[in-house]
């Protein structure tokens, strides 16, 4: 792979490099297994002394390909593709704490993943303090424990849309000596690579903008590469392994021990591979990433902005709007746009928001958000529906709150849709 490519180049061509005759198109390898000549080959792979692919819960030449193009996009140097976005935070987690550990996450979180972390992991016996993301710096530093493992956060907080302030927060953690998870879903690495602002982990629901269709369910977790395992807080990486014959992920897998033991432990003994078929949609999505998210931010903006003069509605909050306490930090973390998501809230509440969601006819109602097609959704009774008040609070939903998804249609359509639904409010 060329280093030295631009992303937009990386996006469609990262990942497969066909040889001589070979398909110029990524192939569907739909295949279970792999066949082998003699035994000695496959024991040896089972044991990690030889690399391949031999059973596709592992590994398969298809979601490999995917995985190079998403580690060259985000600029890591490896990444493990899971069947969920929820899977790549839990395993992101899971990979470096166990029960009596304790995470600190920024509160402005996807509400699958509070209940991720506040419900399932607390029953495993890992627990989460909640710091807010403006929080000042000695706050942050007082919630990290001795058994603290990493700081976990949202680039572009869906759907708060808080800006992650990567750079105090990654020095926050290697203070520490633990790693800082961001979830860059929202944002994808054309619009910011976490990496590059002292992120050690990356995450990705592979659902969103990175299929950018709606298609296909996936998550990913990405390596940068360059963190420590080695400084006393995480044995698992020091001490051999007994599920492989002894041995250290840190010494036999120096550069991406994060990204081998989470392949070999959790995706091998959980069953949570990305199927190969969704790797093919969302590579395929990601030939045209880099397109599509300049229209999403040029659409969003001028939503923005059309929502912000609009006599109906009562606020807005889109990071690239001046008037956003997210501005500032938006213009260092994403200069290139904001992504594709605006929320907002319609004069007469919860009731008269409705009534807007019922009437229009181009966008659509559906949980789901960062696809081509414009859509709405009300958080406090959809996605964040498991939610207390409390935690929907932190997590910055307020019960008025539409999220609105601007797709990459005609903005004049787009707009002449929410001009009629806000006639109705
Ligand atoms: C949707 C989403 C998830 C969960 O991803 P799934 O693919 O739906 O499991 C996690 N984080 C963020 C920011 C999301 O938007």
């Amino acid at each position: 792979m060329n280093q030295n490519w631009h992303i937009e180049t990386q996006a469609v061509q990262a990942g497969y490099r066909p040889g001589n005759g070979e398909p110029r198109t990524l192939p569907l390898y739909q295949s279970t297994t792999y066949k082998y000549d003699d035994a000695q080959s496959v024991a040896d792979l089972f044991d990690l002394k030889s690399e391949g692919f031999f059973y596709t819960r592992l590994a398969n030449p298809t979601v490999d390909a995917f995985e190079k193009k998403m580690a060259a996009l985000e600029g890591g140097v490896a990444a493990v593709a899971v069947s969920a976005g929820q899977t790549a935070s839990m395993l992101a987690i899971l990979n470096i704490a166990r029960a009596g550990d304790h995470i600190v996450a920024v509160a402005s979180l996807y509400g699958g993943t509070v209940s991720l972390f506040t419900n399932t992991f607390s029953k495993l016996g890992i627990e989460f303090t909640f710091v807010q993301p403006d929080a000042d710096s000695e706050t942050v530093r007082k919630a990290i424990r001795p058994n603290t493992k990493a700081i976990f956060a949202e680039t572009l907080a869906n759907p708060a849309l808080i800006v992650l302030d990567i750079e105090r927060f990654a020095g926050i953690a290697h203070e520490a000596g633990i790693p800082l998870i961001v979830d860059n879903t929202f944002p994808t690495a054309y619009l910011c690579r976490p990496f590059d602002f002292g992120a050690d982990i990356v995450t990705h629901s592979t659902s969103k903008y990175t299929d950018g269709h709606a298609m296909a369910i996936g998550g990913i977790v990405i390596e940068k590469g360059n963190f420590n395992w080695s400084n006393g807080k995480f044995p698992d990486f020091t001490e051999p392994d007994p599920a492989y014959h002894g041995l250290v992920y840190m010494e036999n897998f120096k550069a991406a021990p994060f990204s081998v033991k989470l392949r070999v432990q959790f995706i091998r003994d959980m069953g949570v591979p990305m199927a190969p078929f969704n790797a093919l949609l969302a590579n395929l999505g990601l030939e045209t990433l880099h397109i599509r998210m300049q229209r999403h931010c040029e659409n969003a903006m001028a939503m923005a902005e059309f929502l912000e003069n609009h006599p109906k509605v009562s606020w807005v909050n889109y990071p690239g709007l001046k008037s956003s306490s997210q501005y500032e930090l938006a213009k260092k973390y994403m200069p290139k746009g904001c992504s594709g998501v605006i929320c907002f809230g319609v004069k007469g509440g919860k009731a008269a928001g409705e009534r807007v969601m019922n009437s229009l006819k181009l966008a659509a109602i559906v949980v789901h958000v960062a696809d081509v097609r414009t859509c709405v959704l009300h958080p406090a009774s959809m996605t964040h529906r498991q939610l207390s008040d409390a935690e929907l609070k932190a997590a910055g939903v307020s019960p008025d709150m539409i999220r609105l998804s601007v797709g990459i249609e005609n903005i004049d359509d787009i707009k002449a849709d929410f001009d009629q639904a806000l006639a109705n409010a």
